[in-house]
């Protein structure tokens, strides 16, 4: 691969993050710094093959417009990824041997499936359609690149381990996902303040869980993602109260953090 389209790329990946910092609505500015992704640059993330189901549809074009090199932006953001959930390639890292990307014209967004190393991410060709209404390619780009922070941080997580299955418990569940939407917005692919969901609970999953774990890495420990990632390798059998005591202290508990969280972001008074 030569420099320079390295160079094209890694900047396309990254490109979404300036619209963060757009006074679109009346919130502050949040700018997010991109991720360091030195130690992966030669960090094998696995054989990525893409393959356009719906090659005649918008979606499919809008996408190649946007994305020339798929193979490429994919590996890039999975780089983003893997710098956000651990210190470096000597972690116990979740192989990845393959990634098998398609767009296909169905309904739904995005999602992961496969496992032991082989993964497929579908992207809707609908989703790109609703998404390109107003002709506004840099929400398109917004959009897929958030979506893939997402769809690859299941291919690379760490799982929670003697709690069974992503099927069969919620606490396994809320944290696949909502560390998933926490490299999301890590990587600047929510729109800061406007894109968090106001109540709720973490243990809702998703950006509630993920919001509260990148507000626990700002205010509580700057490795705090990389540290939760990896504490289900030790904290067996897996659960957040445990995982919380192993990263920041005995002293600490989830729900007296959660109530605090709350208070931080003005969802509650007392
Ligand atoms: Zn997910």
């Amino acid at each position: 691969m030569n420099k320079l389209r390295m160079t094209i790329l890694s900047l396309m990946c990254v490109s979404a993050l300036s619209m963060i910092a757009m006074p679109a609505s009346a919130q502050k500015k949040e700018v997010v710094k991109p991720v360091n992704t030195q130690k992966w640059k030669k960090y094998d993330v696995g054989d990525i093959r893409f393959h356009d189901k719906a090659p005649r549809s918008e979606g499919s074009k809008i996408y190649s417009e946007l994305i020339p090199n798929p193979k490429e932006y994919i590996a890039q953001c999975a780089r983003e990824v893997l710098a956000t959930l651990y210190f470096s390639p000597k972690d116990e890292v979740t192989p990845v041997n393959s990634i098998y990307y398609t767009l296909e014209d169905k309904e739904g967004i995005s999602a992961k499936s496969g496992g032991n190393g082989r993964v497929h991410i579908f992207y809707s060709t609908r989703h790109i359609e609703n998404s390109y209404k107003g002709n506004d390619k840099d929400k398109v780009l917004f959009e897929t690149r958030g979506v893939l922070l997402h769809e690859l941080t299941h291919a690379y997580q760490l799982e929670p381990q003697g709690i069974g299955t992503y099927g069969t418990n919620r606490t396994f569940w809320v944290f696949i996902e909502g560390m998933a939407d926490a490299v999301r917005i890590a990587n600047g692919g929510f729109k800061g303040e406007q894109d968090r969901p106001k109540r709720g609970h973490y243990t809702d999953g998703y950006r509630h869980a993920g919001y509260f774990f990148v507000w626990l890495r700002d205010n509580y420990d700057a490795d705090f993602l990389r540290k939760f990632n990896l504490s289900t390798l030790s904290v067996v059998p897996w659960s957040f109260d445990g995982a919380i005591k192993q990263v920041l202290g005995e002293e600490y508990d989830i729900e007296t953090l959660w109530h605090q969280y709350q208070l931080a972001v003005g969802d509650i008074k007392e």
